[in-house]
């Protein structure tokens, strides 16, 4: 049994800096979870105390049935492979997966078997009489994992593995090391800066902020459903727009929000998605716009009758063309709020007049499939899926959904 359990544990340097507040979290037996978050957030403080190289401040750590708050890093079983491979250069790769085991003072012919079972894995064998100087970049990660391997550990950490790595063979290793997990069926605790490796490998991805957990959940889990605009805006790139608005009940029931002086009914999807819509009328809210709730408005076809439909007429201020897809950065009527915001805005900041005020423009951005004519300088007219919208109070937090009312 390989389960971690952070139980209300802190972290508070000799300096009086707070690292880790209150994180309470369970990774399960077998689960690949990874921390994430923008440097500093307390990711590696988080993954070092786990590895025991850190003091636990207050709380309770434990891995299986065992607290481990006072155990060696040698007494926990765990492996860590670093950032920079630490691997010996004057060993072969056999060498250099035969250490730990010596260090473990295992009889010869274990060790001798361990070696070429985790080889096997990682299609080492042909390099195995090879020195870290002659193997490329993806090469030598893949010794520094199977020197975790053969140690046969309860659980894995790695912190940031694959920054030294160029872009190809980031994609490249990220894949051999979420199959490799699966295969092993070992717990591992990852820790990225990249939400992108979070998003691509983790079972289970752990959102930090100032030393907080924000949320944890599966990846699709925190695309659709951010517990607040920290992590809507912190998953997925580019990032949501998150602008100031107002819901309106309309005559015939309908809600509605404002979005650069337009008003956009919600799709019923949305309004039924949340728990209490209705008691945010006429309340100032945030709004969600992922840069993909954009489309293009075809003006031959569509019509304009419907508010729904009204697109936005706007100037491009730049466009990146990425071959299938374009990204598309323009000016609109609304008052942007960064994610980094979250928690931090004093309610007098999101007051309505922010809203009212129609000279505030702010620079928002659209992804839509590359077509000609979209260029710097030009005027485009985005119209917004309505489907497509989230919905923070003025906090920064989510608003309930349907499923979440209960709690
Ligand atoms: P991350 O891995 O998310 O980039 P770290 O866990 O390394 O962040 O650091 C979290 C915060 O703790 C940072 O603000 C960092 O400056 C601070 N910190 C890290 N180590 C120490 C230390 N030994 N003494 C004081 N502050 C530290």
């Amino acid at each position: 049994m390989a389960t971690v359990q952070f139980d209300h544990v802190f972290k508070i340097y000799p300096n009086g800096y707070t690292a880790i507040k209150d994180l309470c979290l369970d990774i399960r037996d077998g689960e690949f979870l990874v921390f994430v978050g923008p440097s500093g957030c307390g990711k590696s403080t988080a993954m070092r105390m786990l590895a025991g190289l850190e003091d636990i401040s207050a709380g309770k750590l434990s891995i299986g049935d065992q607290v481990v708050n006072d155990q060696t890093p040698q007494q926990r079983n765990i492996a860590m492979v670093f950032q920079n491979y630490a691997l010996y250069p004057h060993m072969t790769v056999r060498q250099n997966l035969d250490f730990p085991l010596k260090m473990m003072a295992l009889p010869r012919s274990q060790r001798q078997q361990r070696i070429t079972d985790a080889a096997k894995k990682l299609g080492l064998e042909p390099l195995l009489n090879r020195k870290p100087k002659a193997l490329s970049g993806g090469q030598r990660q893949r010794v520094a994992m199977g020197r975790a391997i053969v140690r046969d550990p309860s659980v894995f950490l790695m912190d940031e593995p694959l920054s030294n790595l160029d872009a190809k063979m980031r994609v490249q290793i990220r894949g051999e090391i979420a199959q490799l997990q699966r295969q092993m069926g070992t717990t591992m605790v990852y820790v990225t800066h990249d939400q992108v490796e979070a998003m691509t490998m983790g079972d289970r991805v752990a959102v930090m902020r100032l030393g907080e957990l924000q949320q944890i959940a599966p990846p699709q889990e925190l695309y659709e459903n951010p517990a607040n605009i920290f992590v809507a805006s912190f998953i997925g790139s580019p990032e949501m727009n998150i602008i100031r608005s107002q819901l309106y009940k309309r005559e015939d029931g309908a809600i509605a929000v404002e979005i650069a002086d337009r008003h956009f009914d919600l799709d019923t999807a949305v309004v039924n998605r949340y728990a209490n819509l209705h008691q945010y009328v006429d309340h100032p809210i945030l709004v969600g716009l992922r840069p993909e709730a954009f489309y293009l408005q075809n003006s031959s076809t569509d019509n304009y009758q419907t508010s729904n439909h009204q697109p936005l007429k706007v100037t491009v201020d730049s466009v990146e063309a990425l071959g299938h897809e374009m990204i598309v950065y323009f000016e609109a009527a609304v008052a942007k709020v960064e994610g980094e915001d979250s928690g931090q805005s004093s309610a007098s900041d999101l007051l309505p007049d922010h809203l009212s005020n129609n000279s505030q423009t702010s620079a928002l951005i659209a992804r839509v499939p590359s077509a000609k004519g979209i260029r710097t300088g030009g005027l485009l007219e985005l119209a917004i899926d309505t489907s497509k919208i989230y919905l923070f109070s003025e906090d920064g937090k989510a608003i309930a959904h349907q499923s979440s009312a209960a709690f």
